[in-house]
């Protein structure tokens, strides 16, 4: 199949900041793209060929959608699977297929998968309502702290809560959930995974987040992580066997715990590029975004080296600002060197919404690590 400057349409389910930053590969080639997303605004609009709107979970929706693109990918995994399902059973090819992404899009099935393939997860138990939680408790099979999860839906943290006590309960949505075993982790870490249609498969180096100490959100993302090599090739060669049990193709990002004993436990992977990819832009010889396109298209993987040393902190919206969108001290960033700021393009920013990122690089990793503590400190997403 000619891809390049050709009749061929690549369709991509969701108009996000991933999909534009997937964009910006499939400009870089000249592939022809068709966007949906939900909103108008979405900011892939301004970046691909196409842009319909429509709801990712309606079937009619994703349906004519994809009858007429030749190949199907996502960017965010909540999409109808029953429309992707025909989709494929017509002939369009859908990357990740629609098995991957319906383990992928329940938590508690994602859960069983490690368990049947033998990959090292956090204890858990799985409820049909969360009302059946406090039962568990009554009758001593579940005790204090826990973590509480979504089946279904969760993002970024919306869809986790931790549980001391019985009043944080409270309020919890009803449906399908799970509660986890709390792990002390030492490191979250994620490592990502590119597979071609032929099985040509790479690993990205390991990343790790490192945490705000009081406000327990990832401030940073830091390639390579700062861990044992023993250590990193353990979490690569299950990161391998995630991937290779799923049979994914595209990227599958691994997020992973580290604990106190350096095990590696898997939390929850993503079929997509993913936020802990984001440094590979600016930092890797082939960036997260290109790689998936060369894998769903069944082209030669690249390199997956680093350059340099690469580390992301996340643009999230101000405490205290919702509203028109303001970048303060932009300039004040981009006279650092090696510091690369992306807007996502959303109008409105709230608090801690996603609003963009910042890559610095450098190649001492501790000199990356002191310019986006910089960077941290300057740079705010306020509302005008
Ligand atoms: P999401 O799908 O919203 O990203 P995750 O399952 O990744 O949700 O959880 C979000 C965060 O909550 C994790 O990055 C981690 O910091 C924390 N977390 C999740 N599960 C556990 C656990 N079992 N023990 C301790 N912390 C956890």
């Amino acid at each position: 199949m000619d891809y390049f400057s050709s009749d061929f349409t690549l369709g991509i389910l969701g108009g996000g900041q991933l999909g534009k930053m997937m964009l910006y590969e499939t400009r870089k080639f000249d592939i022809y793209t068709k966007v949906m997303d939900a909103s108008v605004d979405a900011p892939c609009k301004i970046a691909c060929n196409e842009f319909v709107v429509g709801d990712l979970l309606d079937f009619d929706a994703v349906y004519n959608f994809g009858k007429n693109v030749d190949v199907l990918t996502i960017e965010i995994e909540n999409v109808n699977t029953e429309a992707l399902e025909r989709l494929e059973n017509e002939g369009v090819a859908v990357y990740p297929s629609t098995d991957a992404l319906r383990i992928i899009q329940n938590k508690a099935k994602q859960k069983l998968f490690y368990i049947d393939h033998g990959i090292p997860t956090a204890e858990f138990s799985r409820f049909a309502y969360a009302s059946e939680i406090s039962e568990s408790i009554e009758h001593g099979s579940l005790d204090f702290p826990f973590v509480w999860k979504s089946a279904q839906f969760g993002y970024d943290g919306q869809g986790v809560k931790i549980i001391r006590n019985i009043k944080d309960l409270k309020g919890l949505p009803q449906g399908e959930c799970i509660t986890e075993e709390m792990v002390a982790f030492k490191n979250e870490l994620a490592v990502i995974v590119a597979r071609n249609i032929s099985g040509e498969v790479k690993t990205y180096p390991v990343v790790e987040m490192e945490f705000h100490p009081e406000a327990n959100q990832v401030e940073y993302v830091i390639c390579p992580a700062r861990i044992d090599i023993k250590v990193a090739k353990k979490a690569q060669e299950i990161a391998l066997k995630v991937s290779s049990n799923i049979k994914h193709v595209g990227l599958l990002a691994v997020e992973m715990f580290q604990t106190q004993e350096d095990e590696i436990l898997v939390n929850e992977v993503a079929p997509r590029p993913h936020n802990s990819g984001h440094y590979s832009i600016e930092a890797s010889y082939t960036n997260q975004f290109e790689q998936h396109i060369r894998a769903i298209l069944n082209l030669p993987l690249g390199n997956t080296d680093s350059k340099v040393a690469g580390i992301m902190v996340n643009l999230v919206g101000a405490e205290g600002y919702t509203g028109n969108a303001v970048y303060e001290n932009m300039e004040a960033i981009l006279k650092l060197d090696g510091v690369t700021p992306h807007i996502y393009g959303k109008k409105q920013t709230r608090p801690f919404r996603k609003m963009g990122h910042v890559t610095i690089v450098h190649e001492h990793i501790e000199e990356a690590r002191k310019i986006a503590q910089l960077v941290k400190e300057t740079i705010k997403v306020i509302s005008k």
